[in-house]
């Protein structure tokens, strides 16, 4: 180690620069303080239409009912900013998970932190694809570049150097090459090194300009734009419809006061002011739950995206297989091949070959091919102690998949590289001859699923380093084959993949034998194999061919896997693809879901994904997709249900203005009805269940809009329904010449009984009533209490009665209205068979009574 590098910031001192400096991070965009949530809320129209109506009662005397409604008001924008808080809160947790992180030293020990945890002072350790936490001083180098461009707008890596600066020396204002500084936001695009952190949050040079890194996406746009635009027509059509009756009401039968608050009625039944608030929590709720399976989502999108996923590119190491390597076979140029039981030591005759490769590992390895490597040596004597000081270090390049070091113990220089047998087969220069006694073994052990290393030696003539590994004089000496076994979990999930439609394509550097080999143990369908070289020389229309048989890419290079992404979504097809290097930022980019490995992803992978796996696993993957699925699944079933109950409340409020009969509802009951609406929504269908085809059945559509003419017409069919039958009660009672206050008392309970019946019924999308009133739901049960709740104290509260003007209510009345709602789930349940199967289209074939009631 270098003479500047110590043990670092105890963990006190860090704490007390922690407490002195503030958090290493730049102020957010987008972050809302419950004062801003309250002002938004105090925006929403269902708000001005409560407070109005507060003001019309008021004009008209009546103060308790002005009151009332104010109380509704306040109730509301509670139960909204606390739920609109709530969701800040899960999104903020996200985003911290989400934020990059760093490895610092700190009393010796190397330990990973959150970036927002660096001081000025600490020592970082950097390696490829790292975004840098702080403004900092190279200390220690190998073979480091830098991408500033965020800084400069450079967009090429510029070189760094560590060089014993004097301490005085004034960092450059805006980056460069050649310089050993390091700058915060910038990338590791190269190389390894350790710094030594000088500035930190608002005093580095990107929080001195004020440019804060792109934030989370909290909005599924699409989703957004669509339900804008129907709660706009909506909002029109109410609007038009409100101000038609204040018309209608203060022409034909006189009292604006009365003709406005008939106006307001309307309005708030019209209004659907539950679509924007079912999207956003239920996506933030969606991204808190796909959270509880080790899934972070980085934008809303990805949730609705996820669901309608056709290809699922995955990688291979760390995602399929456990990246918990270790040397399970052994081969010499000689020709001696020793396959290596886990735990074994290894004989003195292969001992040699090990310490070479591990000469070629970085010094305190992070690759667990290269921890791998080091515990084979065991207790053998510390490398430095044999072979002195690395030097000079080559990092492996997608070009070229070799990596060399160059040690020095004062005398001789050793250098040591490992890499791709292709590469150090090129860079030994072997003959046709020695290059096929090679190739032999080489697919011997790749066709056992092996990662197989080369591994090679060479004796630099003199100090002064040549620019590339190529200029060297390599000899061969031996292969090393890691095992790394399958994650227990993938054989499933894949099965599970295939189920639901999806296909499964691995995409891996690896050699080709050693991808199939582990492609079949995953049960990723038998296909063709494809490599990257024979992959170049392919033009667009043969590769769109060969992507039909392909199940798997191997020998890939980073940049080419954006055009496997390109070529699946040029054929249509719905692309997650996994990813961690550096260079797989375009490919995350570029597929309709990125999926980045937070365990072993770099932060610019990270970046890139729109979801991050925090434990790496596959099998996450494809319960993210499940949730997916059930996510859109739940926030159509709340929007179905959304519109259809507008349809009798609005139907309610008009039908005796069109007819001549007295006016049944008022703002207070409309603001009532609202109470039992909103819970059922935002409460009951974000909490209910999948249904039972959901890993069955194929994609999605990926254009299929949330509001789909079909789910319309399905929505509007129950909403007719349910006026239809509230109307005919209305008629009959009516010829019945029940009285006013009567009637009013039993129409309200019909129509919570219809409400409750709807929810019942847009539940589940197959036919199945067992399904609709057995299945489970917590939120169901608290709602259904609280609706009992608000019943009882109408029934037995006198005041309460006369506040809503309704009559005592005989329990004949209650009987009919619950009848009603029996009635119309029945109704409902069975129209679902037929016209419901057809327009909603989903629908698993069930039979109507496929379980409990039959
Ligand atoms: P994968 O897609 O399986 O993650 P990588 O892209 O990480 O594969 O690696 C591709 C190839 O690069 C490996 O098969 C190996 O030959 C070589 N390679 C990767 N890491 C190292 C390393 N640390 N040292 C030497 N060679 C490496
Ligand atoms: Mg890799």
């Amino acid at each position: 180690m270098g003479a500047e590098i110590d043990a670092g910031l105890t963990p006190a001192e860090a704490a007390a620069r922690l407490a002195t400096d503030g958090p290493n991070e730049l102020a957010r965009a987008g972050q809302r303080s419950v004062l801003r949530i309250a002002l938004g809320v105090l925006r929403e129209p269902m708000l001005a239409l409560l407070l109005l109506g507060g003001g019309a009662y008021l004009l008209l005397g009546s103060l308790t009912e002005a009151l009332i409604l104010l109380g509704f008001a306040t109730f509301s924008i509670v139960v909204t900013v606390v739920q609109e808080a709530r969701t800040e809160h899960v999104l903020e947790a996200l985003r911290d998970l989400s934020a990059p992180r760093a490895l610092v030293i700190r009393s010796g020990a190397r330990l990973r932190i959150a970036g927002r945890e660096v001081v000025c002072g600490d020592l970082i350790v950097l390696e490829q694809g790292d975004r840098i936490a702080a403004d900092a001083r190279l200390v220690e180098a190998h073979d480091l570049q830098a991408d500033e461009s965020l800084l400069t707008g450079e967009s090429l890596p510029v070189s760094k150097i560590a060089t014993v600066a004097r301490a005085d020396e004034p960092a450059p204002r805006s980056g460069g090459d050649g310089i050993p500084f390091l700058y915060s936001g910038s990338l590791v695009t190269r190389g390894s090194g350790i710094a030594r952190v000088l500035a930190t949050g608002p005093r580095s040079e990107i929080g001195r300009i004020g440019q804060s890194l792109a934030g989370l996406e909290t909005e599924a746009p699409r989703l957004r734009r669509e339900t804008t635009r129907i709660v706009g027509w909506c909002a029109l059509g109410g609007g038009a419809v409100a101000l038609l009756v204040v018309l209608l009401f203060g022409l034909l039968r006189g009292g604006w006061i009365e003709a406005v608050l008939a106006g307001i009625a309307i309005g708030m039944s019209m209004l659907p002011e539950e679509f924007p608030v079912v999207l956003t929590v239920f996506l933030a709720m969606g991204t808190w739950r796909i959270g509880k399976v080790g899934v972070l989502t980085r934008r809303a999108a990805a949730i609705e995206t996820l669901g309608s996923a056709t290809v699922l590119c995955t990688d291979k190491t760390g995602t399929l297989t456990e990246n918990r390597m270790s040397i399970a076979a052994l081969w010499l140029p000689s020709g001696e091949t020793l396959a290596l039981k886990p735990g074994l030591a290894v004989p003195d005759g292969f001992r040699a070959l090990v310490d070479t490769a591990a000469l070629a590992s970085a010094e305190a390895p992070s690759d667990p091919m290269e921890i791998a490597i080091h515990d084979a040596r065991g207790k053998a004597t510390p490398l430095a102690e044999v072979h002195g000081k690395l030097v000079q270090a080559y990092a492996l390049r997608p070009d070229l998949l070799a990596m060399s070091n160059i040690w020095d113990d004062g005398e001789e220089l050793r250098l040591s590289a490992k890499g791709a047998p292709e590469a150090i087969a090129e860079l030994c220069r072997l003959s046709e001859a020695d290059h096929l006694a090679m190739k032999g073994p080489v697919e011997a052990m790749a066709e056992r699923g092996i990662r197989v290393l080369a591994v090679a030696t060479a004796d630099p003539k003199d100090r002064n380093w040549a620019k590339g590994q190529q200029a060297y004089h390599y000899t061969l000496s031996g292969l090393v084959g890691l095992a790394d076994p399958l994650r227990p979990s993938v054989p499933a999930a894949v099965a599970e993949c295939r189920r639901a439609g999806i296909r499964v394509v691995m995409i891996t550097g690896d050699h080709a034998a050693t991808a199939r080999a582990i492609a079949t143990e995953a049960g990723i369908a038998a296909g063709d194999v494809l490599t990257g070289d024979d992959m170049a020389a392919l033009d667009d229309a043969a590769l769109a061919q060969r992507l039909k048989t392909v199940t798997v890419f191997a020998r890939i290079m980073p940049e080419q896997k954006l055009r496997i992404v390109q070529a699946f979504k040029a054929a249509g097809e719905i692309v997650a693809m996994t990813g961690d290097g550096v260079n797989d930022a375009p490919s995350l980019k570029a597929a309709h879901i990125g999926v980045a490995m937070g365990q072993r992803g770099t932060d610019v992978a990270r970046e890139a994904a729109a979801i991050v796996l925090l434990e790496d696993d596959f099998g996450a993957i494809v319960q993210a997709v499940r949730l997916g699925r059930r996510i859109y699944d739940n926030i159509r079933k709340a929007m179905a249900f959304i519109f259809a109950v507008h349809v009798p409340i609005a139907g309610l409020a008009l039908i005796p203005l069109l007819f001549g009969l007295p006016l049944l509802f008022g703002p207070i009951h409309i603001a009532l009805l609202e109470m039992v609406i909103d819970p059922v929504c935002a409460l009951v269908f974000e909490a209910e269940d999948e249904e039972a085809d959901i890993m069955t059945r194929p994609p999605r559509a990926p254009d299929e809009p949330l509001f789909s003419w079909q789910m319309i017409a399905w929505s509007v069919f129950q909403g007719g329904t349910t006026l239809v039958l509230l109307a005919a009660l209305l008629f009959a009672e009516t010829a019945n010449r029940m009285p006013e206050t009567e009637l009013r008392a039993l129409m309200f309970f019909a129509l919570i009984a219809a409400v409750l019946a709807l929810a019942f019924v847009n539940r589940s999308f197959s036919a199945s009533l067992g399904q609709a009133l057995l299945r489970p739901n917590p939120a169901l049960r608290m709602v259904l209490l609280a609706v009992a709740a608000i019943t009882g104290a109408i029934l037995f509260i006198p005041a309460a009665q006369t506040l809503l003007k309704f009559a005592a209510i005989a329990w004949s009345d209650m009987a009919l209205a619950g009848g009603l709602g029996i009635l119309l789930l029945m109704v409902l349940e069975v129209g679902k068979v037929g016209l419901g199967r057809f327009l909603i289209g989903r629908g698993d074939q069930a039979p109507l009574f496929r379980e409990g009631v039959a």
